[in-house]
Parts: C-alpha cells; sequence; structure tokens
C-alpha cells in the first residue's frame, strides 16, 4: 500500500521538521511548506490525504488557506487540522467553522497530533472514500484514487503524465494554464523537454474526452500561451 500524503503548512522549522519526522515515523508521507502561498500552488497539481495548517503565518494565514482549500473543489472534502497558538481561543472556533476538522492548540504533544492524525484518516477511510476522491464535469468523471477516467460512464485509457494533465486542467477549471508552468509541474523542472510536449499529450487527452476533438468544447486552446479547461460547459 502507498503511503498516505500528508500537506504541513508551518513556518517554524523546528516545528516544523518535528512534525514530519514523527508523522514520517508513522509511515506517512509528508510534504512541508513555509507559506500557504506554496501550499497552494502545489494543490494544483496534487491532492493529500489530508493538511495540517499552521494559523500564524507570514502571509496569508490559516484561516484563508482554509476558505481557499474549501472553495476548490478537488481540495474541499479534505480534512484539516489546524495548529493554534495557545491566546487564540476565539480563533479556534472560528477555525471550526471555516471548516478545519480538527484543531491542536501550541505547544502540542507531537503523540497527539499524530493520533489525531490516525484518527481523522481513518474515519475517512471508513465513511465512503470515493466521494473525497472523485471530480466530476458535465460527462467527465475522474476518480482519482483508481486513476480512472470516464467519459459517458465508459472508462479510457489514459496513461500517468495525460492523467495527471487532465486533472490540473480540471482542478483549474476556468484558469489559463501556461506550457511552461505544466511541463514543470507535471513533468518536473529537471525535465529536458519541449513545451511541444503538452500539444502532443492534449491532443491525446481530446481524443479520448471530447465530442468532437477537432472542435473541443473543454479544453481550450489559449493561442500562444497555453490551455483552460473551460468553465462553460454544463455542470450538471
Ligand atoms: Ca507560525
Amino acid at each position: 500500500m502507498s503511503k498516505e500524503l500528508i500537506f504541513l503548512v508551518e513556518d517554524e522549522v523546528h516545528i516544523q521538521q518535528l512534525v514530519k519526522y514523527n508523522l514520517e515515523a508513522n509511515g506517512y508521507r509528508v510534504l512541508t511548506f513555509g507559506s500557504g502561498e506554496g501550499l497552494l500552488e502545489e494543490v494544483q497539481c496534487s491532492i493529500p490525504r489530508l493538511f495540517i495548517l499552521d494559523l500564524m503565518l507570514p502571509g496569508m494565514d490559516g484561516f484563508e488557506i482554509c476558505k481557499q482549500l474549501r472553495s476548490n473543489p478537488g481540495t474541499k472534502n479534505i480534512p484539516i487540522i489546524m495548529l493554534t497558538a495557545k491566546s487564540e481561543e476565539f480563533d479556534k472556533v472560528l477555525g471550526l467553522e471555516l471548516g478545519a476538522d480538527d484543531y491542536l492548540t501550541k505547544p502540542f504533544s507531537v503523540r497527539e497530533l499524530v493520533a489525531r492524525v490516525k484518527a481523522i484518516l481513518r474515519r475517512m477511510t471508513n465513511a465512503a472514500p470515493a466521494e473525497i476522491e472523485i471530480i466530476r464535469h458535465g460527462n467527465i468523471v475522474m476518480n482519482l484514487s483508481r486513476h480512472e477516467v470516464y467519459k459517458n460512464d465508459q472508462l479510457k485509457e489514459m496513461p500517468l503524465k495525460e492523467f495527471e494533465l487532465l486533472k490540473m486542467l480540471l482542478l483549474n477549471k476556468g484558469k489559463v494554464l501556461s506550457r511552461e508552468l505544466l511541463l514543470d509541474k507535471i513533468w518536473g523542472f529537471d525535465y529536458y523537454g519541449e513545451t511541444r510536449t503538452i500539444d502532443v499529450h492534449i491532443r491525446y487527452i481530446r481524443q479520448k474526452i471530447e465530442d468532437d476533438d477537432s472542435n473541443p468544447e473543454y479544453i481550450e486552446t489559449i493561442r500562444g500561451i497555453g490551455y483552460r479547461f473551460s468553465d462553460r460547459t454544463n455542470e450538471q
């Protein structure tokens, strides 16, 4: 079984490292961020099983991150644990109202945090995990955990890079994504390739999800820039 991925936003390096170390020792995979901006960029291409957000951060604070995650179709059902400072009693409540699933007050015991993480993930596994893992748009359905794409209930064969590309476009519905960004996010910064790679993959994806791939209505080409998944098509 692959390790469950957790995203942690914490600007205090020693807490960040302590939490990461302990979660990894308990079999989780942890990606750390020093700011909300970094996290929000990452969720455009990968989605974890759980978020741990520090409340007080430079730039965007934990509440704002929470709000953004809750308004994004790809992350709105992913549980969030908030880390708050002691004096923030009022804020705690607000955190839960904003949709955090749990919170811990600093200084907290890392063992307690690990226990909470386990409890939330266990609860999630028991409670219809399919709901969290599915992105729908009209007659297109992506099942993220099973790596499947359906068009009109028909399973489409989709290699990993195509799948990741479609997922990223769909999670950013209505936004124009440049070829460079897509290449960086999906192939990696050290990938030695051309942006034309993206065009080729888009062509394959269109053949699978568009009614008429020479006249695409889902994935729009934005001349000179890149692509956009249309948010005009009916959502149902
Ligand atoms: Ca902090």
